[in-house]
């Protein structure tokens, strides 16, 4: 058997492979992600172990952190073009990972010419790695293999155990050693991550290996398709409409969101020419409904990323975090998303596998629905801490525990098994793109996130958590009614799926 063929755990060894190097990746993403706040709203004086932060308002703060975690995904997309068309994935995910440590590197020094470019770094980074090894993972398994779906649970296991690791270690480095070497941290564990993947090479001869060559019958042109637009009347009104809608929104907007819709009609383009161009109405109805399930993703992220931002000022602010005498550092509350992943993530799995062998699976669209469902109930445990605390003036954390567990069985329902039902779904020479496509999708939800959090001050938590209870499950249950007709484009991707090796 050769190194790549071989298996652990009845998966693939490459698997554990690209588990360790994510986690790692994650490790320094969350880690970072965790400081940024915090860094930039704390003192220029220096006047603690932490050493001067940046001494802006949160409100500046939070504009940036908003714009940084949706970039760090919307970078996905040329991410994802570039492993297509010039270095192929595996070749992506390297260059990503010695971007990462570079970003992470420059954050250690103090200027604040180094603070954007570490943060410029590290979009790069991610932009290039996140959807690269994702699509790599999908690459470990042929088409209908019946392990793909766990193999993407365990992976994404990884990418909280990373966060997990995170989230408790760097806040104590940080109080001790400084802020920067909180962002060294993330850096030293990045190496660590760029070390293990070049190690496990030998485990991944057959993946991630695609190239689109010319005069290939698989060659991806984006130059081609663009200018296939200007003879396509119909497409182009629409572009066209995009196009002038963006503008207005410069306009009357910042004009940072003028250019990132100018960016999402580019994208829209490209995809509607790709539509266009697909040759059997098979690919083309895959293509639609995975389009169309991009839509459930940007909900769900738009309500469950409220964890980093509003719910976690309202741990901070109003919430009774005694326990037995002791306060629970807020930050730690952080950790209950990632420990909920790994303890539920393979049991979940094999509810869904046992079911799928006896021939009674859910398809990846009803969990996908089913998980915004959960994630939105859990919002009524955050309305039920409002309602306490607008009555007594203080809140149970036990609210937050529930309402983190029901986010988290939500996310299970939904985060692996989109990554997993894009792998199935897509195109194989568009396959990095559609990654891309969908990790800008979730950063897109972490910018309405963002602005749905900032409205809070306006119209107060608990109006803004009924808000969300009540706008995700109505939304959930809708696609649950359209799931038939939806799920007849899929044209039986999932239905074939069986123990291959
Ligand atoms: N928590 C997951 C990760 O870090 C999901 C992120 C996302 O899809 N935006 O990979």
């Amino acid at each position: 058997l050769q190194p790549h063929q071989k298996e652990l755990f009845g998966q693939p060894i490459g698997l554990y492979v690209l588990f360790l190097t994510e986690m790692w990746e994650r490790f320094s993403y969350y880690g970072m992600r965790a400081l940024l706040v915090l860094y930039m709203t704390s003192s220029t004086l220096g006047d603690d172990a932490r050493g001067a932060g940046l001494g802006w308002t949160s409100q500046e703060a939070l504009a940036l952190y908003g714009w940084y975690t949706m970039l760090v995904y919307v970078m996905s997309i040329p991410g994802g073009m570039i492993a297509d068309k010039l270095i192929g994935q595996k070749k992506a995910v390297l260059v990503g990972a010695i971007v990462l440590c570079l970003g992470h590197g420059v954050l250690v020094l103090t200027d604040i010419w180094a603070f954007y470019t570490g943060l410029g770094l590290v979009i790069l980074g991610v932009g290039l790695l996140k959807p690269n090894i994702s699509t790599m993972v999908g690459g470990l398994y042929k088409e209908g293999d019946i392990r793909r779906d766990k193999g993407f649970s365990i992976f994404y296991i990884g990418i909280n155990l990373g966060s997990l690791l995170a989230t408790m270690t760097v806040g104590l480095v940080v109080a001790k050693w400084g802020w920067h070497a909180g962002f060294g941290l993330a850096g030293v564990v990045m190496v660590l991550g760029l070390i293990n993947y070049v190690g496990g090479q030998k485990y991944l001869k057959e993946v991630g290996n695609f190239i689109s060559t010319k005069n290939d019958e698989n060659e991806v042109s984006y130059g081609a398709l663009y200018s296939k637009l200007f003879s396509s009347p119909k497409q182009l009104t629409i572009v066209g409409i995009l196009f002038l809608l963006s503008i207005y929104g410069w306009f009357t907007l910042e004009w940072g969101f003028g250019l990132l819709f100018i960016f999402l009609t580019a994208i829209s383009a490209l995809l509607i020419m790709i539509y266009k161009e697909l040759d059997s109405q098979v690919y083309k109805d895959r293509f639609l409904v995975l389009l169309l399930s991009f839509i459930m993703v940007i909900i769900f992220w738009g309500a469950f990323e409220q964890a980093g931002g509003l719910m976690n000022l309202y741990t901070d602010t109003k919430t009774d975090r005694m326990l037995f005498g002791w306060e629970i550092p807020t930050v730690m509350f952080q950790s209950l998303n990632a420990g909920f992943i790994i303890l539920f993530a393979t049991l979940i799995a094999s509810i869904w596998a046992k079911r799928k062998l006896k021939g009674r699976e859910a398809s990846s669209l009803f969990k996908m629905a089913l998980g915004i469902i959960i994630m939105g109930f859990g919002f009524l445990f955050m309305v039920f801490a409002a309602m306490e605390f607008d009555k007594s003036g203080t809140s149970s954390m036990v609210w937050l525990v529930l309402a983190y567990l029901f986010h988290t069985i939500g996310e299970l329902c939904i985060s692996p098994v989109a990554l997993s039902f894009i792998t199935k779904l897509a195109p194989v020479k568009y396959a990095s793109l559609m990654m891309g496509v969908y990790f800008a999708a979730t950063g897109l939800g972490n910018k309405v996130a963002g602005l749905v959090g900032e409205s809070a001050s306006e119209f107060g938590e608990l109006t803004i958590f009924s808000g969300i209870v009540v706008f995700t499950v109505v939304f959930g249950l809708l696609f649950i009614v359209i799931l038939k007709p939806l799920k007849r484009l899929t044209h039986g991707a999932e239905e074939s799926e069986r123990i291959l090796k």
